[in-house]
């Protein structure tokens, strides 16, 4: 912002806080809060959806694993979890390939 640009009004409208990376999609975003982290509400809802479904998953595991303390059990759960950090992993190395293609398009043209 250059010293001629005038100050922000009202609720932080404007607000010039440093580029960071969306939490979800992996894209660059400017953000209007100090605290974002997401670069929009379908991105925020989608990281929110996946971390229900899988605090859901992992409840049901861990009370089925002490619960009925069935031999395995653990294992069970030890195998979700290592599944969602699979899952982060190639989302994330897919949402940086399709980051790379897009800024090796952009230097080509
Ligand atoms: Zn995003």
């Amino acid at each position: 912002m250059s010293a001629a640009t005038p100050p922000p009004q009202g609720h932080n409208r404007g607000a010039h806080y440093a580029r960071s990376r969306c939490a979800e999609c992996g894209e660059d975003y400017q953000p209007t809060r100090i605290d974002a982290a997401f670069c929009s509400a379908y991105c925020r809802k989608a990281h929110n959806d996946r971390r229900k479904e899988r605090g859901l998953a992992l409840i049901d595991a861990a009370l089925e694993w002490r619960g009925k303390r069935q031999k395995g059990g653990f294992l069970k759960f030890c195998r979700l979890v290592d599944q969602f950090l699979r899952d982060d992993r190639e989302r994330k190395a897919a949402q940086k390939a399709a980051r790379e293609a897009r800024k090796k398009g952009q230097t080509d043209a």
